[in-house]
């Protein structure tokens, strides 16, 4: 089987590259975030302390996570309910955010994971992928960009969306994530020792996209191209 890890910060592209990818590649496409996310609404709709790891554990036994591949595309269902929408709210990033500094939860995913590299091509992107998750990755791939890059990324989606846009918000909400997931004690975001670093500060996606490909066939295949 074959896995390529992609890990970096929040808004750096990681999962709609990662679409791309794994649809050029026929693989399939885990984004581990949605995992984390599913588990921070059902703690926020239940009123849990986000912060208490005992509370939010308490929680683990009542919840279930599938993922099902449509159309290519990965669904997201907690409890049977398709939450692939819902979990994209940036209320439900930072609920993940929370809940994922947690140990208990951490390894409430960790099987269900590697499990999925088991038996499947993959492409798996998140934090800790390389670094935890599969630290015998065929390639790993550590993506990143500036915050200010990243945040004009995300105020451009949000206009698409028809949605407000408070500049000065959304970059002090990276800036937040950013360093709530690097400075957490278990499974901190960092780079692989044996990851390949990308940055896309000044690629748009396209150019992003042709730059990944290109790592993922060297590592993979030993294919050079350019
Ligand atoms: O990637 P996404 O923004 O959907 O992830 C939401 C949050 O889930 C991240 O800010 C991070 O705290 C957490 N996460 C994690 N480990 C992963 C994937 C996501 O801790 N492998």
């Amino acid at each position: 089987m074959i896995s390529v890890a992609i890990d970096g910060p929040s808004g750096a592209g990681k999962s709609s590259l990662a679409k791309q990818l794994a649809a050029a590649l026929g693989f399939i496409y885990v984004d581990t975030g949605a995992m984390y996310r599913s588990i921070g609404l059902y703690a926020l709709r239940k009123g849990a302390d986000l912060k208490d790891e005992v509370q939010v554990a308490a929680l683990l036994p009542e919840i279930s996570i599938r993922l099902a591949f449509e159309n290519g595309e990965q669904h997201i269902y907690l409890n049977g309910e398709d939450v692939s929408l819902t979990i994209r709210q940036e209320q439900a990033g930072m609920a993940a955010s929370a809940v994922a500094a947690h140990p208990a939860v951490r390894q409430y995913l960790l099987q269900l994971q590697r499990d999925l590299a088991k038996s499947h091509d993959l492409l798996m992107d998140g934090r800790d992928i390389g670094t935890v998750v599969l630290p015998d990755a065929t390639v790993k791939i550590f993506l990143t960009a500036s915050v200010e890059a990243r945040a004009a990324r995300r105020c451009l989606q949000l206009r698409q969306q028809g949605q407000p846009v408070d500049e000065e918000k959304v970059k002090a909400d990276i800036e937040k994530r950013d360093w709530q997931d690097t400075h957490r004690d278990t499974a901190p975001l960092r780079q692989a020792e044996d990851a390949v670093l990308v940055d896309t500060s000044d690629m748009d996606l396209e150019q992003s996209f042709e730059a990944l490909l290109a790592v993922i066939r060297r590592k993979a295949y030993g294919e050079e191209i350019g």
